[in-house]
């Protein structure tokens, strides 16, 4: 036995050297930087643990069996032969093992009854192994002890190894998409080096031991690509902030959908304490109880428009806030503006100016109520937070190509920048709460305005809207002296007519008429179906001086059975009922065999107020709908209009 042999055979086994050292540099690196790691870096840990013991065998069977150590015994001399093949299936399964964890797999069934069947083949190759060991040992007559058949060979050596190999590439391009670019490149890479240099170990005649080299390759890839504490960290923390961020959104969905339930909730039993409330306006004599009936009336009125701010807010929050444009007069909506808040302005004491550019165009297209509940918010704050002075409104408009500061707003050609600026010579605001005043639920300068009612979500509100409609706005506040929010929403022209010289007279506070009839029909047969008893009995209490003749209906089932026999002439239905709603009420009713009311208007009844919700309930196949509380004057109007005209007596 020569010195040349010995340097010949660690001259193949170079790169199976080289790899140990640098597998043993990784573990120790590995122990050093990281010594508590987690479940999935263990697994990478002992992978890189299993080739640095297998390769350690697999080379010194590789040298033993190559110098030909003779003096060695047969016995011993198998086990050389068998060890490497058993290494190499515990590193590909290993790998696999890894593999798994790297991409993440989840825990289902079929991958649990993958992974008993990786764990029986292990055990089998193994205990095939051993006994074929212990096979030879006892049955051999001594001689050609070393040699293994052909097809323990290829059990051995192939078949465990390169089902692994397949089953984790199969993973890996199976569930890639689930991987980050870093991981993906690096773990493409990595594997297919790992790998390659397997296949080619056992492909190859050179004697060159390829895979151990191949496998440290790619450990010290995985290591450092996606194996380093500090990208393990910051992968963790990025998945713990995704799951935070799941369960915050949520949360918060969680939260408006609670608010817009809530709010639609609350509607129903103002219905009835405003219908009610209107009864006793009616039907009262006495100015006492009269002046008390409007006081319930106001607050109901006032408790409305906070619930219609909590339903928009939630909207807005869910994102199913719709703007709705249609082609609306300026002059009309300024006029609105005027009367809404120029009674209230005087009522308080304030001098109420209005301004209006006269070369401002009269007809726009745009959504012309939302418009009108920002500008109503600032005025209604404007009043609200100044107690002694006036409060002005300002109406211009900013062209394309104006010299502007606006700058931050697009304005097309056939755009008029709409500018609503609300001065007031109210309380101020201070500097460092100027930016608190657009957030949800935010109140400012709480010592003096804790006497004035507010949820504080008006101005936040106001700032969504005025943002989705493409504007901005702006506020400019001295504290003490007073304030201008100036809102900027570009609108589309329809006809450049100016909208002329505007006369802002305050109008006359309207005097509370007595209640009278509009119209009788006491031919007239209708059907209100609502599962709350005391919104019937303010329904049909509202209309009892109309004389129709009004059957009522609790539950759609109640209502598909009236409807069989008698012939209505307008019917209405509550959208919101248990078990049935509105809308398969009315369904249910048009597909009637021999049916009286398949062509019967049916008008929807719901507290649904939001923008939007009227084009849904038209295209479900309601005439038209009426949003509680049922206002007495809306009700009368609507139910004229839909009556037959020939049973309709005017007054
Ligand atoms: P609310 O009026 O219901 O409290 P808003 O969102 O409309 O809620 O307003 C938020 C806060 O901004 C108010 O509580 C008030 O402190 C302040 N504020 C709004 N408008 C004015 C104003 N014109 N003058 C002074 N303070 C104002």
């Amino acid at each position: 036995m020569s010195a040349a042999i010995y340097s010949e055979v660690l001259h193949l086994e170079l790169a199976s050297i080289t790899a140990f050292v640098f597998n043993l540099i990784l573990c120790i690196m590995m122990f050093a930087l990281d010594p508590d790691a987690g479940e999935k870096n263990e697994r990478f840990t002992t992978v890189a643990f299993v080739v640095l013991v297998g390769n350690l065998i697999s080379g010194v069977c590789y040298f033993i069996r190559m110098t030909g150590v003779h003096a060695l015994p047969d016995r011993f001399m198998l086990i050389v032969r068998l060890m490497p093949w058993i290494c190499n299936m515990y590193l590909t399964y290993y790998f696999e093992r890894y593999i798994e964890a790297f991409i993440g797999i989840k825990e289902t069934r079929a991958n649990r009854v993958i992974r008993t069947v990786n764990q029986i083949i292990v055990a089998t190759i193994t205990v095939i192994a051993i006994g074929y060991f212990i096979y030879r040992a006892l049955t051999s007559d001594g001689t050609n002890l070393t040699y293994v058949p052909s097809w323990i060979r290829v059990m051995l050596g192939f078949v465990a190894e390169l089902y692994f190999l397949f089953l984790s590439a199969f993973y890996f391009i199976r569930y890639n998409a689930t991987l980050n670019r870093r991981a993906f490149i690096t773990g493409t890479i990595a594997f297919v080096v790992t790998i390659g240099g397997v296949i080619l170990e056992l492909v190859n005649k050179s004697g060159i031991l390829f895979n151990y080299a191949g496998a440290v390759l790619g450990l010290y890839m995985f290591y450092f690509g996606v194996e380093t504490p500090d990208y393990r960290k910051l992968t963790a923390t990025i998945e713990e902030l995704k799951v935070a961020r799941e369960a915050a959104e949520q949360a918060n969905r969680s939260k408006s959908e609670f608010l817009a339930n809530m709010s639609h909730e609350i509607r129903t039993p103002i219905n009835a304490v405003l219908g009610m409330n209107e009864m006793i306006l009616r039907e009262s004599d006495n100015d006492k109880i009269i002046s008390y009936a409007r006081n319930v009336e106001n607050s109901g009125k006032n408790l409305l428009t906070i619930i219609n701010d909590i339903l928009d807010f939630s909207k807005i929050e869910a994102g199913h806030m719709e703007i709705i444009e249609n082609n609306y007069k300026l002059s009309k909506l300024i006029n609105d503006l005027n009367s809404m808040i120029g009674f209230r302005a005087e009522k308080k004491g304030l001098e109420f100016d209005v301004f209006v550019d006269k070369e401002l165009p009269e007809e726009l297209y745009g959504d012309e109520v939302r418009i009108r509940q920002i500008v109503v918010n600032l005025l209604t704050n404007a009043v609200k937070y100044t107690p002694e002075g006036n409060v002005s409104l300002a109406v211009e408009g900013r062209y394309r190509g104006d010299d502007n500061s606006e700058k931050a707003i697009n304005i097309a050609d056939d755009e008029v920048l709409l500018t609503f600026a609300v001065s007031d010579t109210g309380i101020g605001i201070r500097d460092e709460d100027k930016d608190k005043l657009f957030s949800q639920f935010e109140r400012v300068d709480m010592d003096r305005t804790r006497s004035i009612e507010g949820t504080g979500l008006g101005l936040a509100i106001t700032y969504d809207l005025t943002a989705m409609m493409g504007g901005r706005i702006d506020l400019e506040s001295s504290y003490g002296i007073g304030s201008t929010f100036t809102v900027r929403i570009p609108q589309k022209i329809i006809s450049k007519t100016p909208i002329g010289e505007y006369h802002t007279d305050v109008p006359e506070p309207e005097e509370t008429e007595k209640y009278k009839v509009s119209f009788t029909a006491p031919d007239a047969r209708i059907l209100v179906v609502d599962d709350t008893a005391l919104n019937l009995l303010v329904f049909k209490e509202l209309l009892k001086k109309t004389e129709v003749q009004i059957d009522t209906a609790k539950s759609a089932g109640e209502a598909v059975r009236l409807t069989m026999d008698t012939v209505y002439d307008v019917i209405f239905m509550d959208q919101r009922m248990p078990h049935t709603d509105g809308i398969q009420a009315m369904n249910m009713i048009r597909a009637q065999h021999g049916g009286s009311n398949q062509e019967t208007p049916i008008i929807c009844l719901t507290a649904d107020a939001v923008s939007g919700a009227r084009e849904r309930y038209i295209a479900a196949g309601f005439v038209d709908y009426l949003t509680k509380p049922v206002e007495s004057d809306k009700l009368e109007t609507m139910l004229r209009q839909y009556l037959p005209q020939s049973k309709v007596i005017t007054a």
